[in-house]
């Protein structure tokens, strides 16, 4: 078992390696495309904390007596022609700035899916040097996700709705009085759905114990003789 996890953990650190490598060719750009200077800022340090752990994964690998080599990553290659995509198709300013964070938040949350159960594979072989290694790295994409949610809600996202509104006020101001009347509605039936499971458990004046218990006990028997019927059936 310890050997076929030891080639896993090989395989997942070789594919991680392409990542890490497709990302140092995709975050110049996504750095020469920002509005935002802190945005821009923190794709230019990401890509310097890139090359550092392509230099960690090659570490780890030949302390696992493997050389490291080339294998695509698919779902990098994905992440990445995605969001290529999705920028090529939003004009610059705000707007792309949000488009961009969403599509690099969607590749750390991949490398944080990859570095974390690697992480966990290398201390269960008992790797830990390995398991150090793949743990700095994990902290670096989690603080650099972290980054990108602050940029998002202090600035980015503000100013991409703000430049939405001016092309469609009035579409807004339609769905902000809609969402008015849908909260009402539904605080209204979230009250009457409090009342009614008071009801239920015996809480509410009006409806004693002993009658909630029995009628929930003919529908458990009703729900029973049915789900006979149907086992017949089939
Ligand atoms: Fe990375
Ligand atoms: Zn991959
Ligand atoms: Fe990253």
């Amino acid at each position: 078992m310890a050997e076929s996890l030891r080639t896993h953990l090989i395989e997942e650190l070789t594919d991680l390696l392409d990542a890490e490598n497709q990302l140092t060719k995709a975050l110049p750009k996504m750095a020469a495309s920002s509005s935002t200077p802190t945005l821009k800022t923190a794709f230019q340090k990401h890509l310097q904390e890139t090359r550092g752990q392509i230099t960690r994964l090659e570490t780890a690998l030949r302390q696992l007596g493997e050389e490291p080599r080339r294998k695509t990553c698919e779902a990098m290659k994905g992440l990445i022609t995605e969001g290529d995509e999705m920028m090529s198709n939003t004009p610059e300013g705000a707007l792309r700035d949000a488009v961009m964070i969403t599509a690099a938040q969607k590749v750390e949350h991949y490398e944080m899916a990859t570095y974390g159960t690697a992480r966990t594979y290398a201390q269960v072989l008992g790797e830990r040097g390995v398991a150090r290694l793949l743990a700095q790295t994990l902290k670096e994409e989690k603080a650099a996700d972290a980054k990108l949610t602050t940029i998002a809600e202090r600035s980015v996202n503000e100013e991409a709705a703000q430049e939405w509104s001016s092309q469609e006020e009035g579409l807004i101001e339609r769905s902000t009085a809609w969402m008015g009347a849908t909260m009402e509605a539904t605080s209204k039936q979230l009250a009457s759905g409090a009342r009614r499971a008071g009801a239920m458990v015996g809480l509410a004046q009006d409806s004693p114990k002993p009658r909630t218990t029995r009628r929930s006990t003919t529908a458990a028997r009703t729900r029973k003789s049915s789900r006979k019927t149907s086992n017949r059936r089939s």
